[in-house]
C-alpha cells in the first residue's frame, strides 16, 4: 500500500510545485506522510458535500484543486466554516493536498487539457515557465481554417458537457487563434492577445475584462469556473488510478457547481 509520501512524490512529479503562483498555497497540507493511503479522493474544491463524502468513502486522501487551507491561519477552531472542514477532515485522519495552479500550468495540467479537448493544433502556454519546457500559464493553439465563434461555442460546449456556456463578441466572427485560461483566467486576456490570439477561453471574468475583450475583437467563450477545471480533477483521478493499480482512486460525486441557472 502506497504512503502518502509516495503519492504525493507522484503527483509532484506529474505537477511539479515549482511551476505554482507565488500566491499559491500548494503541496500536502495536511496529513502525516507515513501513513499508508489504499483510498484516494479527488475534488474541485473542499466543501461540506466532499468532505462528507470523503469521510464516509473512508478516503485516506483529498486530492483538491482548490487549496485548504489557502491562506495563513493562526487558529484551527469549529467557528469557521474552513475550520469546521479541516477539523472533521483531520479527526477521520483524512489527508490534503492540493496542486492548484502547478496543476494549471504543467505539462499534462489543466489548460493543456483544455486546449487539446477543443482540437487545437499546435499548443503553447501563453507564458512559458523557464523552469520547465512546455508547461506554462494558459495555452493558446490554432484551429484549422476560421471558424465562427459560434462553433468554438459549440466545441467547448461538447468537450465540457454543458448545456450552455456564456459568449461576449458576434457570434458569427471568425477565429483562428484560441488563447485558453481555466478557472478565473481574465488576467491571461492580454496575454492572449499578444499572441494574436482572435478568440479565448476561460472559466470567469469580469464585466470590463469582457468589455475589452468586445473592443479589442477578441471573441470571448464563458464557461463558468466549475466547468473550466473539474474535468481536469477527472482526469486525474484517471492518471492516479493507473498509476496506483492497488489503491482506490475516484473524483468526488459528490460536489457540484454551486452556481444554478434558473
Ligand atoms: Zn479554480
Amino acid at each position: 500500500m502506497p504512503t502518502i509520501h509516495e503519492i504525493t512524490d507522484l503527483l509532484k512529479k506529474f505537477a511539479p510545485l515549482k511551476l505554482a503562483a507565488e500566491w499559491d498555497n500548494v503541496g500536502l497540507l495536511v496529513g502525516q506522510r507515513n501513513r499508508a493511503a489504499n483510498r484516494i479522493m479527488t475534488c474541485l474544491t473542499v466543501t461540506p458535500h466532499s468532505t462528507q463524502e470523503a469521510i464516509a468513502e473512508q478516503a485516506d486522501l483529498i486530492i483538491t484543486h482548490h487549496p485548504l487551507p489557502f491562506r495563513p491561519i493562526t487558529r484551527l477552531t469549529d467557528e469557521t466554516p474552513d475550520g469546521r472542514l479541516l477539523l472533521r477532515l483531520i479527526e477521520a485522519k483524512v489527508a490534503i493536498y492540493s496542486p492548484h495552479t502547478a496543476f494549471d500550468s504543467a505539462r499534462s495540467g489543466i489548460n493543456q487539457n483544455l486546449a487539446e479537448g477543443l482540437g487545437l493544433t499546435g499548443i503553447q502556454p501563453l507564458t512559458t515557465h523557464e523552469i520547465d519546457a512546455g508547461s506554462g500559464d494558459g495555452r493558446y493553439g490554432g484551429v484549422s481554417g476560421p471558424i465562427e465563434l459560434v462553433e468554438l461555442a459549440r466545441r467547448v460546449k461538447t468537450f465540457l458537457a454543458l448545456p450552455q456556456v456564456r459568449v461576449v463578441g458576434e457570434l458569427s466572427q471568425p477565429v483562428t487563434r484560441i488563447g485558453v485560461s481555466c478557472g478565473s483566467g481574465g488576467s491571461l486576456l492580454a496575454t492572449a492577445r499578444e499572441q494574436d490570439c482572435d478568440g479565448f477561453v476561460t472559466g470567469e471574468t469580469n464585466f470590463h475584462t469582457c468589455l475589452e475583450a468586445m473592443a479589442t475583437g477578441i471573441g470571448c467563450v464563458i464557461t463558468g469556473h466549475f466547468a473550466s477545471e473539474r474535468f481536469g480533477v477527472e482526469q486525474l483521478a484517471n492518471h492516479l488510478a493507473a498509476e496506483l493499480p492497488d489503491t482506490k482512486v475516484w473524483a468526488s460525486h459528490q460536489e457540484a457547481d454551486p452556481i444554478c441557472t434558473v
